[in-house]
């Protein structure tokens, strides 16, 4: 049993939070949610009134809020998490923010004796409730193995991709590829349409051939060849557009400070923010398909 510290308990921290209490560990939460500190207590986390006050007794604090700002202000600003710790505190941030802000808590975090790994998630809430998650950790390989049990009670795939603010590189890039491939495999639909060929025979061509890939095959954007897609349930997340855009957004800001070049992720960023703009934001990111159709049927 490890006395944890949690801090964000919302859609992905709340189900994460109650799966450590399932695997028998102590779990004392912080939320600025009424209603997110209410589930937590139902799912028998000790609930505290302030962030700082989970630190008392824990030797490792997950943290799952929803952007950089958060993430700085909890661990950085005036009395957070950084200034009140005691000296050997594990930190393990699993929300998704830029490689930056991760990469400067985890250095104010060594300098004050602590370590900081950044591990970001992909699984989406399904994942979080399941304890399926796939966790992409950034950090000293001292300080993962430290974290990688805790990890297992909450995921079932855990990756050690490299130095302090990988596990968030790895997290930008992958969903840049997501993002990307689902905009191909809708405009293939799309076009199919207009030509006359059926979903079902694309489909079959194209999921046994070099066209395959996961946003085809496991995450259709339209209904009938993947019976458990978004499209069978007019495109309810899932993952949302506005979660998608988020991502998207941060790849190419990561873009722009690395001076990579990624056009089509720049692409994707827009056409993303058009369908969040059009009010979509809270749709499944495969209804882009509707979109790319230019109809807000379908
Ligand atoms: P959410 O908004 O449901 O939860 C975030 C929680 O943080 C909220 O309960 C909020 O009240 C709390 N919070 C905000 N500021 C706080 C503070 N200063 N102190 C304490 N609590 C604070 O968001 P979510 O869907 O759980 O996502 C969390 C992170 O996980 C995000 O970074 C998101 O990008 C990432 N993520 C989400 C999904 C998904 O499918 N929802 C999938 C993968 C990754």
């Amino acid at each position: 049993m490890t006395a944890i510290g949690f801090i964000g308990l919302g859609n992905m921290g709340g189900p994460m939070a109650a799966n450590l209490v399932k695997a028998g560990h102590a779990v004392r939460g912080y939320d600025v949610s009424a209603t997110a500190l209410q589930a937590a207590e139902a799912a028998g986390v000790t609930v505290r009134g302030r962030a700082a006050d989970v630190l008392e007794g824990a030797e490792l604090v997950i943290t799952m809020l929803p952007s950089g700002g958060h993430v700085r202000d909890v661990y950085l600003g005036e009395g957070g998490l950084l200034a009140a710790a005691r000296a050997g505190t594990l930190f393990i941030d699993c929300s998704t923010i830029d490689v930056e802000t991760v990469r400067a808590a985890g250095e104010a975090a060594t300098s004050a004796g602590m370590a900081l790994l950044d591990a970001p998630v992909s699984g989406g809430v399904g994942g979080a409730q399941a304890g399926t998650l796939t966790f992409m950790v950034g950090g000293d390989a001292a300080a993962f193995e430290r974290g990688r049990p805790v990890l297992e009670a909450m995921g079932r795939k855990i990756v050690h991709c490299g130095g302090p603010g990988s596990g968030q590189a790895a997290k930008i890039c992958n969903n840049m590829i997501l993002g990307i491939s689902m905009i191909g495999v809708c405009e293939a639909f799309a076009l199919a349409e207009k030509l006359e060929l059926s979903h079902e025979s694309l489909f079959e061509v194209a999921s046994t051939s070099s066209g395959q890939c996961w946003s085809l095959t496991s995450y259709c954007p339209v209904p009938g060849p993947v019976p458990a897609s978004p499209a069978n349930r007019d495109y309810q997340p899932g993952f949302a557009t506005a979660l998608m855009l988020k991502d998207l957004k941060l790849a190419q800001a990561a873009s722009q400070a690395t001076g990579a070049s990624t056009p089509m992720g720049a692409l994707a960023a827009q056409l993303y923010s058009l369908h969040a703009g059009a009010g979509q934001g809270g749709t499944d990111f495969s209804s882009i398909i509707r979109l790319l159709r230019g109809s807000a049927e379908g």
